[in-house]
């Protein structure tokens, strides 16, 4: 059965089809069939997309998605290579200089309380954004589910490093920044596990999220990979909205982009929803 638009549609329209990996497309060993078939799926309401498909990929996280991207190289080889990257090449780059832009806007309470401003990365993957925040003077946490992942932002990166899943973890503290960098649209239920970042932000915080922009992408075919197997989501200017909104947040920023890397990204800014009381 097809899932439940973001929007709350049920009709969708077919984007794509498959009957074998798109090139480039990493071979996960679920995925890895000899009946490998997938549909992408549009929602004609707000533009939002699925990938659904019946292959079994419900142990991704545990280890194959790491052993799979970085097997071959190891987790800190893919990080030098990436924080090595010329300014101009750098997604990450661009990213940080973003957050820093609105932070020294929207921020207040670090500055007052004489503090390093405090940031939690969900899905921290290699690292890299914590790195170069890490050296703009905040002070990082990094959560995945790898382990060795964690290892890597703590012995590596030099960063706290807290091994579990959004979906359940407890007792993270509080942070003025949460972040959610190209992680959303590899779980099944971005709204339950977005809508949980209220409860590790401080009142005055932020959460950036970052997602595949599936609406600039959808022209190119296919073969892009902001709809590879890895994203059940992939979204619209329209869909994010829905998804802060519907998360319990109010989009200060929402904007589109194409990145260094050549992937098409959707970007935005969330506070806390003020409840209005009385
Ligand atoms: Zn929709």
């Amino acid at each position: 059965m097809n899932p439940r638009c973001l929007c709350g549609g049920k009709e969708w329209t077919t984007a794509f089809t498959y009957d074998a990996p798109p090139a480039g497309e990493v071979h996960f060993r679920f995925s890895a069939v000899a009946n490998y078939h997938r549909e992408v799926l549009r929602c004609p309401v707000c533009g939002h997309f699925v990938s659904v498909h019946a292959m079994d990929d419900s142990g991704l996280y545990q280890e194959d998605y790491v052993s799979a991207n970085y097997g071959r190289d190891g987790v800190r080889k893919a990080f030098e290579r990436i924080v090595s990257l010329p300014p101009e090449q750098s997604d990450n780059v661009g990213r940080v200089r973003r957050i820093l832009d609105f932070a020294a806007s929207h921020l207040v309470a670090p500055a007052q309380e004489g503090r390093a401003p405090t940031v939690l990365d969900v899905g921290s993957g290699l690292c890299v954004f914590l790195h170069r925040v890490k050296a703009a003077g905040w002070d990082g946490t990094a959560l995945d589910r790898d382990p060795r992942l964690v290892a890597h932002a703590r012995n590596v990166v030099g960063v706290r490093g807290v091994c579990g899943d959004f979906a359940t973890v407890e007792d993270l503290g509080r942070y003025d920044l949460v972040t959610f960098n190209k992680v959303l649209e590899h779980v099944r239920d971005p709204i339950g596990i977005l809508a949980r970042a209220v409860k590790f932000l401080h009142p005055a915080g932020f959460v950036y999220v970052e997602v595949p922009d599936g609406e600039a992408a959808v022209s190119e075919g296919p073969g892009r990979e902001e709809f590879f197997i890895e994203h059940h989501h992939v979204f619209s200017a329209a869909s994010l909205a829905l998804l802060g909104a519907r998360s319990g947040f109010t989009v200060r920023v929402i904007e589109r982009l194409r990145e260094p890397s050549t992937k098409f990204t959707l970007r935005a800014f969330l506070v806390p929803r003020m409840l209005k009381l009385g």
